[in-house]
């Protein structure tokens, strides 16, 4: 099957690109959430973050802050939110990978909480766990 990011980068499918260098292109989503919600996608096709090399991920963070900083600048965003869904059970539904950019108004905005609210159970346990260098086998 065709990955419909691969077809963007090569320019089969059109695309309103925020930026584009040698590895990695930038597009608005065509579902955005907010007001220029940008992709930041790096241009092999991996589907995962971890699949990426450290130098590809150097690439693809270096790029999210330049679109952050361009997204903040045009459109006088006051702050943004990064995200990036890694495979099904995150809700990845694009399987080739690639960081939300949410630039977001105004002041006083929901972060995280509004997607993930806190599970308090885990929370209280959380708490009472051993502190320094975790134990896996410790956790929750
Ligand atoms: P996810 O894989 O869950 O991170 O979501 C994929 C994102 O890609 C969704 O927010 C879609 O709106 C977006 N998307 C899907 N097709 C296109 C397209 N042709 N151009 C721009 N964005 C797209
Ligand atoms: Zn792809």
């Amino acid at each position: 099957m065709k990955c419909i990011f691969c077809e963007i980068i090569n320019k089969n499918i059109p695309s309103s690109i925020v930026y584009e260098d040698e590895g990695v292109i930038a597009f608005l989503d065509i579902n955005p959430r907010t007001r220029g919600h940008t992709l930041v996608v790096p241009k092999r096709h991996v589907s995962s973050l971890i699949e990426l090399s450290d130098e590809e991920v150097c690439e693809l963070f270096r790029d999210v802050k330049k679109c952050a900083e361009l997204l903040m600048k045009k459109l006088g965003a006051t702050g943004f939110n990064i995200g990036l869904n890694n495979g099904r059970s995150a809700g990845q539904l694009i399987e080739h990978v690639h960081v939300h950019i949410l630039p977001r108004y105004g002041d006083e905005g929901k972060g995280f909480e509004s997607a993930f609210p806190i599970d308090e159970e885990l929370s209280e346990k959380v708490k009472n766990m051993p502190k320094g260098l975790i134990d896996f086998s410790t956790l929750p």
